[in-house]
């Protein structure tokens, strides 16, 4: 059997063997690992409430272990780790337990996965504060992997981030992978979430065209406000943004003095844009669009059973 180049220890007290199929062999310190994982802990103080009461697969291969009865004191005893975690993964994660690793640098994304997937299984709290502060970064993971990670790891603030970055994706421009990946509860909650969206937005564009604030030498205001109108309601103006969804709501109204004013007086357009920056109508423009993404994630959340806020 292979033993492990960097972490089959010399006084090294607890063996493991890879259940991935490599079974490569690692020669581990027990009592840090029973210090830092509930799971480790939890296979020498038998019987251990903190391990009975957590579920899923960690428990399974716990249970499994114990029922084994073997100890990991030899390479003939070791215990064989669970086979959904490689390797390579295994050495990214013991890296950071033995070596401390990373703690002053940045891990690669890989690394930083493996480690929270690891740590994740065998509970190792350090683990999973590590690897998250690492990948919490916005362009650390594509939305719909982080989507799917924060489903299985119970992050709704990742949930909620990724679901903020795929509203601007268009949900027929999925890709049947990603689809798959993301589950088809949180497909039909951003489904949801655009076509409602939308709709607020349309509202916004034909409903509620503001009116122009003239300066008193404008000298045709029927005539300004039909321009500035003509530029709300075209697809090269207002409407047209918001119904491409290029920009949230409130970004458009930002960039309201870059459309093109056609005949609006120059003067009446700076005033009316600048006035509509910190209106009261601007905050409920925004908040409209956030409250619909806010209400599809927090069902989104009660369905799969996640707290919207991790601590
Ligand atoms: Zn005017």
């Amino acid at each position: 059997m292979p033993r492990h180049p960097k972490f089959y220890m010399r006084d090294g007290t607890l063996v493991l063997k890879a259940g991935d199929g490599s079974e490569v062999l690692y020669r581990v310190y027990r009592a840090v690992l029973e210090n830092q994982s509930v799971f480790f802990e939890g296979l020498l103080s038998l019987p251990n409430s903190k391990v009975d009461s957590l579920a899923g697969d960690g428990k399974k291969w716990l249970e499994e272990v114990r029922a084994a009865g073997v100890d990991g004191t030899t390479d003939e005893t070791a215990l064989v780790l669970p086979a959904q975690l490689a390797t390579k993964e295994l050495d990214a994660f013991f890296d950071l337990m033995f070596y401390g690793s990373w703690m002053d640098a940045q891990p690669a994304t890989v690394d930083a996965c493996a480690i929270l997937k690891i740590s994740h299984f065998l509970v190792v709290d350090r683990g999973i504060r590590f690897a998250k502060r690492h990948l919490d970064k916005e362009d650390a993971l594509p939305a719909v992997q982080r989507l799917s990670l924060g489903f299985s790891y119970g992050f709704g603030d990742w949930v909620r981030m990724a679901f903020d970055e795929l509203m601007s994706v268009p949900i027929n421009e999925l890709t049947p992978e990603e689809e798959e990946t993301m589950g088809w509860k949180a497909y039909r909650a951003l489904a949801r979430a655009q076509a409602e969206v939308l709709d607020v937005r349309l509202r916004l564009a034909v409903a509620r065209i503001p009116v122009v604030n003239h300066v008193n030498w404008c000298y045709n205001h029927t005539w300004c406000q039909a321009e500035w109108t003509k530029m709300w309601t075209s697809m090269s103006g207002v409407l047209g943004a918001l119904i491409k969804e290029d920009a949230p709501g409130a970004q458009i109204l930002e960039n309201l003095a870059t459309y093109d004013r056609g005949g609006t007086t120059e003067e009446c357009f700076r005033r009316t844009c600048e006035g509509l920056q910190d209106t009261p109508e601007k905050v409920s423009i925004l908040k409209e669009e956030e409250g619909v993404v806010d209400r599809e994630v927090e069902k989104l959340l009660q369905a799969l059973g996640i707290p919207s806020k991790w601590t």
